[in-house]
């Protein structure tokens, strides 16, 4: 029986912390219900999904419809769209089956590349391993989320390019749907005989758009900050949202730029954070100035998620008094701080 290997590719970054995610979760869910009802797809469709964020790691290897388990996804620092191709062509290479003399291989297999951002690392050299050596036996599809995500380098491997424009889980249902439906008419037609390109679904452009140049590739800019902290008691890490606000305003002779980020939320994350996080060190700060609002820690319920060490770690406090940094195993004593200072800005 020869196999249709579906990869779905899902950025975990931080920015995709909240509605994002957990859309993509439900999403999954939601996915292999509805392919599960179609002959075509269950009896052909293999399912494999691997998640990135500043590296990138498989949650489910390469497994039949009938037997897939939806993967809880993970949060992590970077977009490493670099790592992620790097480590799909290892996945590739390793589950998929090529065609030989003596019998016939899988179908072409089939990805969903999904990202909300800009990519932290280098993607040129996968980029170009990509073209010469996979563009031609897998069908790739790039989705971006949001407006956000910068798509320009991965309209150079791929025609098929999507972006969706909102975030609303009525929307994003409707994004899944159309995956769903992409995969059960590409299980269908390869029962006819191998098409030369992917049989994607119709695109409903209320929900999506289909990526026609480079202009429309291009990402606008980002309007949140997000910070890294880490629960004093749990150790555990936990991501702090502010989302951009006030508008510049200007006039013949000056113009000012009072930018403000207010707090959007906290949201947990777990102990594989680091594992998917790039080690390498945050370059880009913010002035706690700019920040409004202060939220309490997700995992301990301490009331302060912000304070911060001299070593650069953002941590949860019950309040003012002796702490010990998770960052740096340092004792400190908390007070109240005055004036605003820089704290390091997660990656992608
Ligand atoms: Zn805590
Ligand atoms: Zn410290």
């Amino acid at each position: 029986m020869r196999r249709l290997p579906v990869f779905l590719v899902i950025d975990v970054s931080e920015s995709m912390a909240g509605d994002n995610l957990r859309s993509l979760q439900e999403g999954i869910e939601r996915l292999i219900q509805s392919l599960r009802t179609d002959p075509y797809a269950l009896e052909t469709a293999y399912l494999s999904v691997i998640a990135f964020a500043g590296r990138a790691r498989t949650l489910t290897p390469l497994v039949e419809l009938a037997s897939f388990s939806p993967p809880r996804l993970p949060l992590g620092s970077g977009t490493s769209i670099g790592a992620a191709f790097d480590h799909l062509m290892a996945e590739i290479d390793a589950n998929v089956q090529r065609s030989s003399a003596q019998r016939k291989g899988d179908f072409k297999p089939l990805v969903f590349l999904m990202t909300d951002g800009k990519s932290t690392d280098d993607v040129g050299p996968p980029l170009a391993r990509w073209a010469r050596d996979y563009a031609r036996r897998v069908n790739l599809v790039a989705v971006g989320i949001g407006a956000h995500a910068a798509l320009e380098r991965l309209s150079e491997v791929t025609a098929d390019v999507l972006r969706i424009e909102t975030a609303a889980s009525s929307d994003f249902r409707k994004f899944i749907d159309w995956i769903s439906a992409s995969v059960s008419s590409q299980s269908r037609s390869i029962g006819i005989g191998e098409p030369a390109r992917v049989n994607l679904a119709k695109v409903d452009e209320s929900v999506m758009r289909k990526i026609e140049s480079i202009a429309q590739a291009t990402a606008v800019d980002e309007d949140f900050v997000i910070v890294a902290g880490r629960c004093q008691k749990s150790r555990l890490p936990y991501l702090i949202k502010y989302e951009r606000s006030g508008q510049a305003v200007a006039t013949q002779d000056f113009q000012i730029d009072p930018v403000a980020y207010d707090l959007v939320g906290v949201f947990a994350a777990e102990r594989d954070f680091d594992a998917l996080s790039d080690p390498r060190a945050n370059v880009r700060t913010i002035n706690t100035d700019y920040l409004r609002g202060s939220p309490g820690c997700p995992h301990c319920g301490a009331p302060y998620a912000f304070a911060a060490c001299a070593c650069g770690q953002i941590f949860c406090v019950p309040g003012p008094g002796s702490a010990v940094c998770p960052g740096c195993d340092s004792e400190i004593g908390m007070g109240v701080a005055e004036g605003g200072f820089d704290v390091s800005r997660a990656r992608g």
